[in-house]
């Protein structure tokens, strides 16, 4: 591997994001023939056996990185994060008229805005009032036996909240949009109903969304759901419905393979740890910089700050770029 080239600047940028230089320099060095086959994996057929061993291989990782109960399926699909917003009632109401949702941000306030063109919401906890600066304890949820599903958002990505505990739902599936924390620690998939992911915040490049769900949950999608948003018939066809994101996927399948080889997902925790409590500590102790977040729920992947003066702002902007620190500039 060769040392980091002098240009590689420090991406801050939420997504899509910095990835391992490991990964990038050999998929560089397979660009123009993978493994002998004298192509490259973006010109291969995704029914090839070549392709095939890339996705099985991936498949096998994934499940082995973050433990995934034989009764769950694990999907590779396309559509981003935003189309889960969508595809969850359209495959889980199971003809329910509503759901439960968490309102702790942007994201879920998406994915609200969405699922209600398929049903009602019942906003069960809000973090709204203090401008969503914190996660709603479990205690304070609302929930509605009636729901179909309970959504959260588990790291909210232009905030920087996210929840260090897993929500108790009972009967009710839990679904999570765990997006910006996605491989970034252990999760016990057995407490969820479905989790999704789009791969370019944490886990590989755009185009490729993760979709765990718990088996008995699916094969009661809406009525007029189109067959690629079927999360059932994506399962039987092991997401190979039709022309599936080949080169993502490979990305991805090398990312759960340098994980693999770091350790795992309580390796890249304690990484993560460490490094968020640099940054931190940092912040806390200054008189020129703050962040918001309740201490308690403050995000290990997302550090919002701020500059006490905001009429700094550019000039701390144009200070970091010459820095070679890029993307800092978040949200509004
Ligand atoms: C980025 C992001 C999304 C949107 O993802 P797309 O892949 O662009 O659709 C949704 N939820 C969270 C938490 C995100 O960080």
């Amino acid at each position: 591997m060769g040392s980091r080239p002098e240009t590689r600047v420090f991406n801050f940028s939420a997504g899509p994001a910095v990835l391992p230089e490991e990964v990038l320099a050999q998929a560089s060095a397979e660009m123009l023939d993978w493994h002998g086959s004298g192509m490259s994996v973006m010109e291969m057929s995704h029914r090839g056996k070549e392709f095939i061993a890339i996705a099985e291989a991936a498949e096998k990782d994934f499940r082995e990185l973050l433990k995934i109960p034989s009764n769950y399926k694990v999907l590779f699909l396309q559509g981003g994060a935003t189309l889960q917003f969508g595809m969850v009632p359209m495959n889980l109401l199971g003809g329910k008229k509503s759901a439960d949702y968490i309102y702790t941000g942007e994201w879920s306030k998406k994915a609200i805005k969405e699922a209600n063109r398929f049903c009602e919401i019942n906003i069960a906890a809000s973090s709204e009032g203090k401008n969503f600066s914190f996660a709603p304890e479990q205690s304070t949820w609302q929930l509605d036996p009636k729901s179909a599903y309970v959504h959260y958002t588990s790291n909210e990505t232009i905030g920087g909240v996210e929840f260090h505990w897993i929500p108790d739902t009972g009967k009710v599936p839990l679904v999570a949009d765990a997006s910006s924390h996605f491989l970034s620690r252990p999760l016990d998939v057995s407490k969820f109903g479905l989790i999704y992911a789009g791969a370019q915040k944490n886990a590989g490049p755009a185009g490729l969304t993760f979709v765990i769900v718990r088996d008995d949950l699916i094969g009661k999608a809406a009525k007029g759901t189109p067959t690629v948003m079927d999360y059932k018939l994506q399962a039987d066809a092991d997401s190979m419905l039709n022309t599936c994101p080949t080169y993502s996927i490979y990305i991805a399948g090398l990312v759960f393979k340098w994980l693999k080889g770091l350790g795992g997902l309580r390796k890249i925790e304690e990484i993560n740890t460490a490094k968020a409590k640099l940054l931190y500590d940092y912040l806390d102790q200054s008189s020129f910089f703050s962040n918001p977040v309740a201490k308690e729920d403050r995000s290990r992947m997302n550090v919002p700050f701020t500059l006490k003066d905001s009429k700094l702002d550019e000039e701390f902007l144009k200070g970091a770029a010459k820095r070679g620190m890029v993307q800092l500039k978040g949200h509004r």
